[in-house]
């Protein structure tokens, strides 16, 4: 079997040396290409929690804020127990390169608490929360940095946050967190949002490719919010979802996985592992099946110069940001790969969560329809952007975002000019 090496990768200095790359190939203020190299702020917190059986612990926090040159800071919240500050670091620029390529007006963020939640009871991950919460409340709010879900958090963990956030401020601030429950002020279509937004992405891609979606075959890694959405939205245009993973293993089936009832024995179990119609498969071997579409929906550096070269698919959609590093990138695209870049593929989130944000500010709230074809126009016109973009200047989907992000940054640079 091979040997997967690709944790070793740092994603910060992955990402900076994506900027020199980019920055190399094209027009860009010298300013621009030094500021983006660094995060505006990082925050590190070690604050203490109160334990069910009596003892107290203590977690370190992060919130780091890249750039806010296009707009307030805006980027989810990831609970881990691997996590560290580069990764936030990484995940925070991701941010920035993200709203810049759909042209919404934000910047970029990123936070994140050492935890590791499932161990946590439901009274201790809401202490825990609420106190993380007031630790980085000097930093977020509505007009200047908007957090929301990512690994391992959810709308109940936005929901604590939007309250403890309101609760010291004395009134309810509905736009202070994105990924709400929709009682709350959340949107509709925003749980749906980040997946949905891969299957847009995957239907112009495989439009322009010539691959047929309906009665395709896709392999989907990580089954979480992006993953498990992606899969059901797949499954709906009549694609054949031939394998799934989570962190435990994976499970595959030729024919096809009945993906409503894997959902529902992953409510039950809390994994896929143990879903009887399909056989067991390693998490690497999934990489490598013989696909239309691979989707990475997990984490970061699973695609890595030891296993570029046996991914078979035809197109990769990233639906988890940075799943592929910079040498098994150039693998790809020497295989011939059409790979939908992490900061165009899985942007459908912080577009709605933009929308949930303009929503809350007004108090005027949208139909699910409204929301999901305001979603559809915004990807649309950013895939085709990109695409031109790749085939005019000759260079990977990834490179043409890069440069589309980065001469939107610079520009606004420009224009803003640096104070003083
Ligand atoms: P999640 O916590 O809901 O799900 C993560 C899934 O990945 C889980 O099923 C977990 O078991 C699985 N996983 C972890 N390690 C794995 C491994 N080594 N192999 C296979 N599966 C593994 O998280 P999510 O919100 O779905 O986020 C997934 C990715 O998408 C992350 O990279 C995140 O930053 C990115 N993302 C999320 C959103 C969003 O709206 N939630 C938006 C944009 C990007």
């Amino acid at each position: 079997m091979i040997q997967n090496t690709c944790e070793t990768n740092n994603p910060f200095q992955m990402f900076k040396e994506r900027i020199d790359s980019v920055c190399g190939h094209m027009k860009v203020s010298e300013a621009c290409h030094t500021i983006l190299k660094e995060c505006k702020r990082e925050f590190t917190v070690h604050f203490p929690v109160k334990m069910d059986e009596g003892s107290t612990k203590l977690f370190t926090g992060y919130r780091v804020q890249h750039s806010d040159t296009r707009g307030p800071f805006k980027g989810g919240i990831r609970f881990h127990p691997d996590v560290n500050l580069d990764e936030v670091k990484a995940l925070a620029a991701w941010m920035t390169m993200k709203a810049a390529v759909v042209n919404i007006p934000y910047g970029g963020a990123k936070g994140a608490v050492i935890c590791n939640p499932k161990t946590l009871s439901q009274n201790e991950l809401e202490r825990m929360t609420r106190r993380y919460t007031s630790e980085v409340s000097v930093l977020i709010g509505p007009e200047k940095d908007i957090p929301a879900p990512d690994v391992g958090t959810n709308p109940q963990i936005m929901a604590w946050i939007m309250d403890t956030y309101s609760m010291n401020r004395g009134n309810s601030v509905l736009g202070v967190v994105t990924g709400k429950p929709i009682e709350i002020g959340g949107s509709l279509g925003r749980f749906e949002a980040t997946g949905r937004g891969c299957m847009i992405n995957a239907l112009l891609a495989a439009k322009h490719l010539g691959i047929k979606i309906d009665g395709g075959t896709v392999a989907v890694q990580g089954f979480g919010n992006v993953g498990g959405v992606a899969a059901k939205m797949f499954t709906q245009k009549g694609s054949r979802i031939i394998a799934v993973s989570d962190s435990r293993g994976g499970i595959y089936n030729e024919k096809g996985l009945d993906i409503y009832a894997l959902q529902h024995h992953k409510q039950k179990t809390g994994t896929i592992i143990g879903f009887k119609e399909g056989e067991t498969i390693t998490k690497n071997e999934l990489l490598g099946l013989k696909c239309d579409i691979l989707v990475p929906a997990a984490l970061e550096n699973t695609i890595c110069a030891d296993n570029a070269d046996m991914v078979q698919a035809r197109m990769i959609v990233e639906g988890a940001n940075g799943p592929t590093t910079p040498d098994a990138d150039a693998i790809l695209n020497d295989n011939g790969k059409f790979v939908i870049p992490d900061i165009l593929a899985n942007a459908g989130g912080v577009v709605v969560s933009y929308f949930e944000w303009v929503q809350g500010l007004q108090s005027f709230f949208w139909s699910e329809e409204q929301v999901n074809q305001q979603l559809e126009t915004v990807m649309n016109n950013a895939f085709h952007e990109v695409l031109e973009l790749s085939q005019h200047e000759k260079v990977s989907m990834r490179e043409a975002a890069y440069m589309l992000a980065v001469k939107r940054i610079d520009s606004a640079l420009m224009l803003r000019g640096i104070y003083p």
